[in-house]
């Protein structure tokens, strides 16, 4: 059975755009299919300026939701990575394989040092390795396949890199895993700056639809969504970035093609209100059963625990191997 991993940091509310590019589809997809882990990955969360109380509540609630979205713990493995070792452990096995230049052509590694450095923060350390822990992440597990966004494929190819060259120096090690990403929504944009990505460390504002938005807060932000220039509903993510945004939402929802959906609406404001309706529902079981989740903290808790052991198990034996691959005497 092919493995599965993918992860969610803990540095904001869960948005829309986490939902359709990643979540929905471990829940839908990805657990009745293969061997899954999923993952609070916290410590990823520790590489820009943040609250240590804030990170421990986004986690539990970050974990929550990812019940709440359908993921069975009776078929995947969901747990908080720094209840893992191995990944902290296999991440500087990997520091000694990647390089400096390849850090810095990271595409995120640029726009989030520079937005740090906006917000008179400096840059740490851990933001350059990031991808490295990533992959030390995916690794570990010996995954096939890694269900993510557009914006993540750049690190699984390093991820991809990283593995190729380890296997050719120091002997087979590590499965090359390979990025997934949906073939709609894969990249939802901010509803108010259709340029850039919805990313749910971003400001707080109306361009972001939380996954625990009161559905009225969903129709407004949709509702107002940024459209571009002339008024014809037209697929072309060049000249019409905002309304192409909302085809892509809206056929994720439905199911659909977002081009061929574009033939259907004849204005701006009817593809916005049946896009807001069609989210809202989309939401509306996963918010239902996260109320419950929240009523009752002890189960989500046995989830994690009993994740993170499997986890441990799991990881282990390659994290293990990998040691010893590299040259490390074996503890006596
Ligand atoms: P941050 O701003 O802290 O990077 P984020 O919203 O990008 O937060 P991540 O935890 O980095 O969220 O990513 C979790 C998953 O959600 C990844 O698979 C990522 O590719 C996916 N993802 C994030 N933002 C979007 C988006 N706007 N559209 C589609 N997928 C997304
Ligand atoms: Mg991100």
């Amino acid at each position: 059975m092919k493995r599965i991993f993918s992860g969610i940091k803990p540095t904001g509310h869960l948005t829309l755009g986490n939902y359709l590019g990643a979540v929905r589809r471990w829940a839908e997809v990805d657990q009745h299919q293969a061997d899954a882990l999923f993952s609070v990955v916290d410590l990823h969360a520790l590489t820009v300026e943040h609250d240590p109380g804030r990170v421990r509540r986004l986690s539990r609630q970050a974990a929550t939701l990812l019940l709440a979205s359908g993921i069975d713990p009776g078929l995947a493995t969901v747990f908080v990575q720094s209840h893992v070792d191995e990944h902290a452990r296999l991440s500087y096995l990997l520091e000694c394989v990647a390089t400096d230049g390849e850090m810095r052509r990271m595409i995120q590694y640029k726009e989030k040092s520079a937005r740090e450095r906006s917000r008179g923060g400096s840059v740490r350390l851990s933001l350059l390795t990031y991808p490295v822990l990533m992959a030390a992440d995916i690794l570990a597990y010996g995954a096939d396949e890694v269900p993510v966004g557009d914006d993540q494929t750049q690190h699984v190819e390093l991820t991809r890199d990283l593995a190729v060259r380890f296997n050719q120096r120091y002997g087979q090690t590590f499965v090359v895993p390979r990025a997934t990403p949906p073939e709609v929504a894969a990249r939802v944009m901010d509803l108010q700056d259709p340029a850039s990505k919805m990313g749910k460390s971003h400001e707080a504002g109306a361009g972001i639809v939380y996954l625990l938005d009161e559905p009225d807060v969903v129709r407004k932000k949709i509702l107002r969504a940024v459209t571009d220039s002339g008024t014809e509903v037209a697929y072309d993510r060049e000249s019409k970035p905002g309304v192409t945004n909302l085809l892509e939402i809206l056929a994720a929802c439905e199911g659909g093609n977002p081009e061929a959906l574009s033939g259907v609406y004849e204005s701006y404001g009817a593809l916005k209100k049946d896009t807001a309706e069609a989210v809202v529902e989309l939401l509306r079981p996963v918010q239902e059963r996260h109320k419950e989740l929240v009523a009752d903290p002890a189960y989500v808790e046995e989830v994690l625990r009993q994740g993170a052991e499997r986890a441990r198990e799991m990881s282990r034996p390659t994290v293990d191997r990998a040691y010893r691959a590299i040259g490390l005497l074996p503890p006596v």
